[in-house]
């Protein structure tokens, strides 16, 4: 099986590339169904989401902007349980569907924020889009409308997703050995 070192820890290589363009595949198909004749919004959340992002938005067939949004929760391997707004929407959102697009939704905590900033906004609706999704671990408990994998509560790497901002360029997704 192929590794990666990072820092201090090891790696193993848990879902290929030609897993992932599968579940963006799915994803975007359900998107540009949804969202015939709409001009959305996409904000992706940096820094993990932009791989997925990129991806994603080359199979979007309707009009579309795009914008972004940083917030932090995490250091090192663990969710900190705070999470602060490091960079903000400055896009006038009323009357606009809104998609988020995140990379993994672990707690929820991060999604529960963005959705508590958005909703002063006057949005005419917000979807999520996640392309991945531990369920172990959410607490949250709102709807998220695209999910491309729900994976075990093991932290991973790659694809967008760092630990200490080593392994986003990682083409594949790996998962801490134990
Ligand atoms: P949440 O707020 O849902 O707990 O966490 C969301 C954010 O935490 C994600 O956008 C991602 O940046 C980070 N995160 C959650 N799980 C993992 C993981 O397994 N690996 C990495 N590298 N980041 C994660």
């Amino acid at each position: 099986m192929k590794k990666v070192t990072l820092h201090d820890k090891t790696f193993a290589l848990s879902i290929p590339y030609s897993d992932i363009q599968q579940a963006i595949e799915k994803i975007a198909a359900q998107i540009n169904k949804d969202t015939v004749g709409e001009t959305p919004i996409f904000v992706c959340l940096l820094n993990g989401a932009f791989m997925f992002a990129a991806d994603l938005l080359k199979l979007i067939e309707m009009p579309a902007e795009v914008s972004f949004i940083k917030y932090s929760s995490y250091a090192g391997t663990q969710s900190v349980g705070e999470v602060s707004e490091l960079i903000g929407l400055n896009t006038d959102l009323k009357g606009r569907t809104v998609i988020v697009i995140e990379d993994i939704i672990d707690t929820g905590l991060t999604i529960n924020k963005l959705l508590k900033d958005l909703q002063p906004k006057e949005l005419k609706r917000v979807k999520i889009a996640t392309l991945l999704f531990k369920p172990e671990a959410f607490k949250g408990d709102y709807v998220i409308d695209y999910v491309g994998m729900s994976i075990p509560n093991d932290f991973i790497v790659g694809y967008g997703l760092d630990y200490n901002e080593l392994g986003r360029n990682l083409k594949d997704i790996y998962t801490l050995v134990q």
